[in-house]
């Protein structure tokens, strides 16, 4: 059995309201529709969150329109030094934001505070913007001809975000968004919303102009008003893959463009001449990091050859060994789940693979940590096969499965038949064997003896087949490319006026 921390249950502290940000403005909303935030190490309820209705969220796409103009016209470089503003201001403010993560999301602080730093190095990228915008340009294309391209703002922007990175996903998107001249607004998870609230508190402090960024509070009701209202331009998305495509097809048909990034479910390969002692270690940070709730998290070995055997020898005591407790514990290494809900989700899925026949050589349904939290241990089924349902559904739990092939080749065939396509990895010692991988699987993000390699603020972040829909991945040269529009100039400027009329397409000749 995974090891108990001991986790005392705090007093009840008070229920909080939150409020909408709209127009430099905290908006508390005294009627409507609210839903309940929980602290999941608790189990108990500690805020209360307002879902806009169509009215709600049309005020806030009002004031996001009302800013666009200026903020569109203000110089990148003064728009990179707010950004520079909004940089020191979440470096100092960075614990307290890791802190308020961890409440309401339930992973470790520490893993908050990572979080935070990956969204922070896309506001540095951001803060490049005069770079970036840089265009192109070409000269004397024809006699007295030049032309050049240039990028500029797209309009008003949304970002409808996962609970799963309050902090990061939000970051992935709205530093560039603004950065390229766009007004923004953010419709985070209405489970863990306040760290969205607080990254626009500090986004008013370091500077940016009432309107052009807006936080709206909701669900479904705010989702489909920002993929219908006509005053918005673009749509990120980032959640679960029914609900990607949805917001896909939705935003597509009203004439936006959408970037949606959905479910996986990410494959590690372990060769036989890997070191299994890495590779073990590497597995238990990325299946059971985060309580396994990362669209990047590994939630599928492939040991080829006879690395099963000698991996599940390593693996299974680390992972009876995990630590659990809330996410304050400075010793736990793994925390709760986000919500009760989930957790029984994630507890139906031990069960269906008990069901189907696969082995679950460890289960953490037997945890138990003081208080009424929802917590879950570490679980790892092995001999799982292609067909069974904990293989083919994201779990976004601390579910592990393991599934053993003969040889790299029919890795690689299992992994490229999944229907996601996120992340996936290769551990081995055979720099062939790397290439071949590399170059051979499907998805859009590839580590080689890096079990979950999500690309750096200055490349970009995305998935393939059905983990993402749209062209267009986040951060990175691709986010400045969907905050954009791209428009392409030819200019002539001929040393004597009076040319006769052309009637034939225009050619070098
Ligand atoms: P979710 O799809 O339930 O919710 C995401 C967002 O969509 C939230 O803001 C939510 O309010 C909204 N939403 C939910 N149902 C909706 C509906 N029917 N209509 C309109 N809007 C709706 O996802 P989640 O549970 O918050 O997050 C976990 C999922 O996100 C997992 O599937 C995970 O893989 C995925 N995820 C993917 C990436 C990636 O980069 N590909 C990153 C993080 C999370």
């Amino acid at each position: 059995m995974a090891e108990v921390v001991g986790t005392a249950v705090p007093e009840t502290p008070p229920v909080a309201t939150l409020s909408h940000f709209v127009g430099g403005r905290f908006i508390e909303p005294q009627a409507g529709a609210f839903g309940d935030v929980f602290d999941p190490a608790a189990g108990r309820v500690c805020a209360r969150v307002p879902l806009a209705d169509k009215q709600a969220t049309e005020q806030a796409i009002a004031a996001a329109h009302r800013a666009l103009p200026d903020w569109a016209g203000t110089p990148p470089l003064r728009r990179a030094r707010v950004l520079f503003r909004y940089r020191d201001l979440l470096e100092r403010h960075a614990d307290e934001l890791a802190r308020c993560i961890s409440s309401e999301h339930g992973k470790l602080v520490d893993d908050a505070r990572g979080e935070v730093t990956r969204g922070l190095e896309v506001v540095e990228f951001a803060c490049g913007i005069p770079q970036l915008l840089k265009g192109e340009f070409s000269e004397n294309v024809g006699s007295h001809v030049d032309s050049w391209s240039l990028r500029q703002p797209v309009g008003v922007c949304a970002g409808i975000t996962p609970f799963n990175f309050p902090a990061m996903v939000p970051m992935w998107m709205f530093p560039i968004a603004l950065a390229c001249g766009n007004s923004f607004i953010l419709k985070p998870s209405e489970k863990d919303p306040s760290a969205s609230l607080m990254l626009a508190r500090l986004l008013h402090e370091s500077g940016v102009p009432d309107g052009v960024f807006n936080v709206v509070n909701g669900d479904r009701e705010a989702v489909q008003t920002l993929l219908t209202d006509p005053r918005v331009a673009a749509v990120s998305f980032v959640g679960s893959t029914p609900v990607a495509e949805a917001v896909y097809t939705t935003g597509s048909a009203h004439g936006k463009r959408v970037q949606a990034l959905g479910g996986a479910k990410n494959h590690m390969v372990i060769m036989p001449d890997a070191d299994m002692e890495q590779a073990a270690r590497a597995l238990m940070g990325a299946a059971y990091g985060s309580a396994g709730e990362r669209c990047m998290a590994i939630s599928a070995a492939v040991a080829v050859g006879d690395a099963g055997d000698r991996l599940m020898q390593v693996l299974a005591p680390m992972v009876r060994a995990l630590k659990i407790g809330a996410g304050d514990d400075p010793d736990a290494e793994m925390g709760p789940l986000v919500t009760r809900e989930h957790l029984e989700r994630v507890r139906r899925y031990v069960e269906i693979g008990v069901a189907e026949g696969a082995d679950l050589a460890v289960d953490g349904r037997e945890v138990r940590v003081a208080g009424d939290g929802f917590y879950i241990g570490g679980c790892v089924f092995d001999h799982v096969t292609a067909d069974m349902r904990i293989y083919r559904e994201e779990i976004f739990g601390p579910v592990l499965v393991v599934l053993r092939v003969d040889d790299s080749d029919a890795a690689l065939r299992l992994v490229n038949a999944h229907e996601f396509g996120n992340g996936a990895a290769v551990f081995t010692t055979d720099g062939r064997a790397a290439r071949r991988f590399t170059h051979g699987v499907e998805a859009g993000m590839v580590g080689i003896n890096v079990p979950i390699p999500v690309p750096m603020a200055f490349h970009s972040f995305g998935g393939w087949k059905r983990s993402m829909f749209g062209a267009l991945h986040v951060h990175g040269p691709d986010g400045v490319r969907f905050y954009t529009r791209l428009k392409t100039v030819t200019a002539r400027w001929p040393d004597q006026a009076g040319t006769a009329a052309e009637f034939k397409m225009p050619t070098l000749g």
